[in-house]
């Protein structure tokens, strides 16, 4: 990270001394959060350091700004400077992504799904169906003609990768929308090798026939071969939609080249912009050139207002990401997801898959005699940021886990290397073994509640430190 000047710094200071002039605990609190970023290892898979640029880049006063609409059409007057944002923002992900259409206006990576299955219900359902009503757009339709276009959009298929392979809640999962406007089914990874099927996926496909073929991942610590999910779903006929939130990164910097791009094979491609991308909290939809009109309908088809000053941020974002370094980033994010599961797996430890070849590895903490829940609050106390997250066939299902997963984007920002994401991997493990379960209150096992031995904690916390002082985040800023 480069060095922020005096000048940058003190500017923030004073930036948080007129926020303190309203509401001093929110000052309060956003100082606390760069104290606590700073001071522990963050090894959330989704989570990363964007750059000052990005982040100043949100405080402004494009914030204040409506723009409904399209660049060039909107419902608002004095949306020139919308437009340039957008054009921008549009522009740097087509470069960066070889994508025809790019869509900057998804607030989030879940908006970004929403306009992707609107749009293709609209592209691939409605315009059919009006043509079957004999209408050219939907303002002609009757009350009797809307009854009909209901049924035709509400009784379409998505096949998507169950949660607990790795999946993400939008791609089918029940309780999100996804799950309830589609018939869906889900399709999983192989309960013994925990590595995706396509053969599998591919009969899936030929049975159920669906209109939509989700692929991309939450927690599949693997690359997956789009060449041959585009190939399944031209065989059966449904639109390929890939959800790159997480590696998005790593298609940017092209360490996911050839098969492993979607961008080429997907008909539609959705992100965020936050995780491996390193921008600021968005989302972002990329398309072939047939879905161009329907995704440009995103607003106000599912979206409200852009959030203009977030789509700035995301432009500046965009244009570093086409720096060269961000390939260098990018490939050393999965370098260190490597060092960090060969250290796990030299210690002894169990991965999903057996290794990593992106940047999340998948730990089964079951091994440890713990459950994902227990784990990640042990680490947690020992200044470890980790989430639970389900291993395939999971035994304590969602809420509990068996396993913890881990991302190198945010520390990689930060600098570090090889032997650091080693020395990460011991301390985790020094910090399990030194973890017991607990018991509930009726003396049976609980899956909550959990013991640290004596010093563990204070220990992998120093340990911590010193690697952390040697990478400091935001360095030469200086709230003090
Ligand atoms: C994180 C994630 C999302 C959701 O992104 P939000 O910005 O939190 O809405 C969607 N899909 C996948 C695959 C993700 O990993």
């Amino acid at each position: 990270m480069t060095d922020l000047s005096a000048t940058t710094s003190s500017a923030y200071k004073q930036a948080l001394e007129v926020i303190a002039s309203v509401e001093p605990r929110i000052a309060e609190a956003t100082r606390q959060e760069l104290a606590d970023q700073r001071s522990s290892l963050k090894l959330i898979a989704s989570e990363n350091y964007a750059s000052p640029a990005v982040l100043l880049t949100m405080g402004t006063w494009f914030s204040d700004k409506y723009a409904e609409g399209t660049v060039g059409h909107r419902f608002y007057a004095g949306c020139q400077n919308v437009d340039t944002v957008e054009t921008l923002a549009a522009e740097h992900a087509r470069e960066l992504f070889g994508a025809p259409y790019a869509y900057a206006q998804p607030h989030s990576g879940i908006d970004a799904n929403l306009v992707a299955f609107w749009s293709i219900l609209a592209h691939r359902v409605e315009g059919p169906a009006l043509e079957k009503l004999g209408k050219k757009n939907v303002n002609e339709l009757t009350d009797a003609d809307w009854e009909t276009l209901r049924n035709e959009l509400g009784n379409q298929r998505l096949l998507g990768m169950s949660l607990d392979s790795g999946g993400h809640l939008t791609h089918g999962f029940r309780p999100n929308i996804s799950g309830k406007m589609f018939h869906q089914q889900q399709y999983g990874t192989d309960p013994e090798t925990g590595l995706l099927d396509y053969d599998k996926v591919a009969e899936k496909a030929r049975e159920f026939k669906p209109l939509v073929l989700v692929a991309g991942y939450s927690a599949y610590p693997r690359r997956v071969n789009f060449a041959k999910m585009r190939e399944i779903a031209d065989e059966v006929g449904a639109t390929l939609m890939v959800d790159m939130a997480h590696f998005a990164g790593l298609v940017a910097g092209k360490v996911f080249t050839g098969d492993e791009d979607p961008v080429p094979f997907a008909h539609i491609t959705t992100t965020t912009t936050h995780k491996s991308l390193r921008g600021p909290r968005g989302g972002l939809v990329l398309a072939q050139q047939e879905y161009a009109p329907s995704v440009d309908r995103g607003c106000p088809m599912v979206l409200g207002g852009p959030l203009s000053h977030v789509m700035a941020a995301k432009a500046v974002a965009l244009a570093e990401a086409r720096q060269p370094e961000f390939a260098t980033y990018a490939q050393n994010i999965a370098d260190n997801a490597k060092s960090l599961a060969d250290g796990f797996m030299s210690r002894g430890a169990k991965l999903v898959t057996d290794g990593t070849d992106n940047h999340i590895v998948l730990l089964d903490v079951s091994a440890f005699g713990l459950t994902g829940r227990q784990a990640e609050s042990a680490l947690l106390d020992a200044g470890v940021v980790t989430n639970r997250n389900s291993v395939p066939a999971d035994p304590n299902g969602a809420w509990y886990t068996s396993g913890i997963r881990f991302g190198t984007p945010a520390l990689t920002t930060r600098g570090f290397g090889h032997d650091e994401f080693d020395n990460v991997a011991s301390l985790v493990v020094d910090v399990l073994k030194n973890t017991t379960p607990g018991t509930t209150k009726a003396g049976g096992p609980s899956k909550a509640s959990y013991a640290l031995a004596d010093g563990i904690a204070d220990k992998t916390r120093s340990a911590s430190a010193e690697m952390l002082d040697k990478h400091p985040l935001y360095p030469g800023l200086d709230l003090s």
